[in-house]
């Protein structure tokens, strides 16, 4: 099988032969379909996630068919259509034990710690392997895991916005195209912010309330206007450079929640007064629980939700594909396309 690999930091990947892996006990093999390129695999190529080790195929964002099981599988059979979550864990620790497999304390991460899915073949655990309806494009598949749920657990676990609430989403790239359809089946408002036109316009395609263009117009004058002074009750932040949590503490009420989800800049600043007296919160959040992916399945199967993906390109060109990330002219996921069914 083909394989995309990282031999070295900063330096492109190269793809290889590989030979299939073989499912042990209550594993499955996973033919990948569709496998989503995200800005983590960018932080992986440029040597800044410390856990990782080379040589190396990330790719986290699987899509994919089940093409053998191992012995002791029971919930899967060969030819259901899957994604994957990339957490492996203890199921022992207290986050396990609580139900934060994202916070497992053994944590290893499929496309991370271990080889992922820019491959044709993956074996998981079948405990890693959910099932998702066959009408769900695999392109579509891919974003569950990270690009919508990512977002789902930061907006309904970790901000808990509820239905009146207003969420504005700081930069609407992969994963705010699907933050935007989120809050909406939160039964919340929902605003954008991008310099870019074109994300604007895809933001109120996907159900923005309004958006803000950050190159024309004063993003926190123009939040007061569109709240009538009361700013916002969360802020996702999906730029996580030196001053946006600072700017997003300017954009939330009294008693409203920053969501750190991006991460670029190594610290950021903050005004200790501004979050003390006006209980503000700065809140991280990681990942998505099983629960939850199991959630937002559920989501996308009744068509609340349907994933944004930008562009699908050939799995050869992953090259390409990651320096659409790196010089932003991806407007949203970039999905590598693995052959036909
Ligand atoms: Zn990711
Ligand atoms: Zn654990």
């Amino acid at each position: 099988m083909k394989a995309a690999v990282l031999r070295e930091y900063k330096s492109p990947l190269v793809i290889v032969d590989k030979p299939i892996p073989e499912p042990a006990w209550g594993e499955v093999l996973v033919k990948v379909m569709a496998s989503g390129l995200c800005v983590s695999d960018l932080h992986i190529q440029d040597g800044i996630i410390s856990t990782v080790r080379l040589p190396f195929t990330p790719g986290h964002e699987m899509a994919g068919v089940i093409a053998k099981t191992g012995e002791g599988v029971a919930n899967v059979k060969v030819g259901d259509h899957v994604t994957a979550s990339v957490d492996l864990i203890c199921h022992k620790c207290r986050y396990c034990r609580d139900g934060r497999t994202n916070l497992c304390t053994e944590l290893v991460r499929i496309g991370f710690e271990t080889d992922g899915s820019h491959e044709e073949y993956c074996v998981i655990p079948e405990e890693n392997a959910f099932k998702v309806a066959d009408h769900i494009p695999f392109e579509q598949v891919a974003g569950l895991p990270d690009a919508v749920g990512c977002m789902y657990h930061a907006l309904k676990t970790q901000a808990k916005v509820n239905a009146g609430q207003v969420v504005l989403i700081l930069g609407t790239g992969g994963l705010g195209m699907n933050a935007i359809q989120l809050v909406k089946v939160l039964g919340a408002k929902a605003y954008a912010t991008s310099r870019q036109k074109d994300k604007l316009e895809t933001s109120l395609q996907m159900g923005a309330d309004a958006v803000i263009n950050t190159k024309e117009q004063t993003l926190r004058s123009e939040v007061a206007r569109l709240t009538g002074g009361a700013m916002c009750d969360v802020v996702i932040d999906n730029i996580g450079i030196k001053t946006s949590v600072e700017e997003a503490l300017n954009l939330v009420c009294p008693g409203g929640k920053v969501i750190v989800t991006g991460y670029n800049d190594p610290t950021f600043e903050a005004n200790f007064q501004n979050i003390m007296k006006l209980e503000k919160e700065i809140i991280g959040t990681r990942a998505v629980t099983r629960t939850e992916l199991a959630e937002v399945v559920n989501l996308a199967e009744e068509k609340k939700i349907v994933p944004y993906v930008y562009k699908t390109i050939p799995f050869e060109d992953i090259n390409e594909g990651l320096g659409m990330l790196r010089n932003n002219s991806a407007k949203g996921r970039v999905v590598l396309m693995m052959g036909e069914v």
